[in-house]
């Protein structure tokens, strides 16, 4: 088999495909796959006139398995890079031990009906995937993603324990809108409505929605109110990363962004089980995202910068050391660059770096892999030159 199939054409897709393209001469060919074909084609189309590369582009419902088991047998990747929903994450896994392909993705499954952000049915594909004798790469976007090959970098070279990690996510970014969401509406609004978690001595502490915030002064962005939230990287990096004592992922939200996420949530418009509404049946959340701006859209209108990075602190040489480890991206660059604002940016490089590791083998084994349990330096080195350069700052320790 030779080449790469991306499922998915939204916006993530959009950047990650964009930077296959750019690293044509790694991956040799691409063929886009979606439920809608006319998105992969508007892709291909603007990848064809700026990169001048030719992608591939087919339909397929990425929740039917023999559709996408069709699909593999016809195209023969080496790698299937699942940028759909996290919805598809199980059926697209099944589809690539069934036709003996590797499997990337940038979010954990989740059932439409439950919002539980657990990796728990992934992880359980481990035998699965040992015997069909591949390999899959989870959580290969920012966060999860680069967050956790940021906690391992710092495993593997710059310290001897590592005690506490507190992950930074800044989106300083301005659409004009009174109220949008940066990626899919449905999943962000799940996440950011749900009770706050974090990993303690050995334990989950739960805590109510945004009940914890501090003010953070993010490099280049500025000093940002941040609320504690449930993050899916703290499950496999609470097992990952050794001597352990905390961890906790924090993001940025603005008073009327907030506002508005109450509102909508008092009034049952964050709902996600069916109700009924003159005789049809509709689920609010879908509703709400039929009404609310396309992320798509917000790229052209999208200015300011996230900044997402790492507080880790522990021991080197005996000594106490913290660092942060953060990544800065222009909204406005990045849509330059692929027609894409940062957020998706920031997840599609990372797709596109995980896929290139599995893809030339410098990433290797059998069987279900979070990102923080492959050698980081690698994807680091090509962090820089992919457009997501980071630094590393020593921090006093107190
Ligand atoms: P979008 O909603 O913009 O795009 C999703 C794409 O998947 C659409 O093209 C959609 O098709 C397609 N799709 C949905 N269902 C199916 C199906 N059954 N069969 C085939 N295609 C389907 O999402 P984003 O691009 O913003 O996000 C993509 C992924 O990235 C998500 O899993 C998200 O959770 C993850 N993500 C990860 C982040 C990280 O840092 N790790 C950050 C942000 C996002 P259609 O257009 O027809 O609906």
């Amino acid at each position: 088999n030779t080449g790469i199939l991306i499922i998915g054409a939204g916006g993530v897709s959009r950047v990650a495909t964009t930077k296959c393209a750019m690293n044509i001469n790694t991956f040799e060919k691409i063929t886009l796959a979606s439920r809608t074909i006319s998105k992969c084609e508007a892709i291909a189309s603007d990848i064809k006139k700026n990169q001048n590369v030719v992608i591939n582009v087919a339909s397929v419902d990425a929740d039917n398995v023999p559709s996408l088991v069709k699909l593999i047998e016809e195209v023969k990747p080496r790698v299937v890079l699942n940028v759909a929903l996290p919805y598809q994450d199980l059926t697209i896994m099944d589809a690539c031990t069934q036709t003996g392909v590797d499997y990337v993705d940038t979010a954990n499954y989740e059932h439409p009906d439950e919002a539980k952000f657990e990796y728990k049915e992934q992880w359980a594909k481990q035998e699965q995937f040992e015997k069909a004798n591949v390999k899959a790469l989870l959580g290969s976007g920012f966060d999860p993603g680069v967050t956790g090959v940021f906690c391992a970098y710092a495993q593997q070279n710059l310290f001897d324990e590592i005690n506490y990690i507190d992950i930074m996510d800044c989106n300083a970014g301005d659409h004009g809108y009174p109220f949008a969401t940066n990626f899919n509406p449905e999943i962000n609004l799940r996440e950011v409505s749900s009770n706050g978690r974090y990993w303690e001595e050995g334990k989950w502490i739960e805590t109510k929605p945004l009940e914890i915030r501090v003010e953070h002064d993010y490099p280049e962005v500025g000093v940002k109110p941040s609320y504690l939230l449930y993050h899916e990287e703290l499950e496999s990096l609470c097992k990952n990363i050794k001597g352990l004592k905390r961890i906790r992922f924090f993001m940025t939200f603005g008073d009327a962004y907030i506002q508005h996420m109450n509102c909508l949530q008092n009034v049952g418009m964050l709902g996600i089980k069916e109700v009924e509404h003159k005789g049809q049946k509709i689920i609010p959340i879908e509703f709400l995202a039929t009404l609310l701006p396309d992320p798509a859209s917000l790229g052209p209108r999208t200015v300011g910068k996230t900044n997402i990075g790492c507080i880790i602190e522990g021991i080197k040489d005996g000594k106490k050391k913290k660092v942060y480890i953060y990544n800065i991206c222009d909204h406005q660059e990045c849509y330059k660059e692929t027609g894409a604002q940062a957020v998706s940016y920031t997840t599609g490089v990372p797709a596109m770096i995980g896929t290139k590791m599995i893809y030339q083998g410098i990433w290797d084994g059998k069987g279900v892999f979070n990102i923080e349990e492959f050698d980081a330096k690698p994807f680091m080195d090509e962090l820089m030159t992919q457009g997501l350069p980071w630094t590393i700052l020593d921090l006093p320790v107190d």
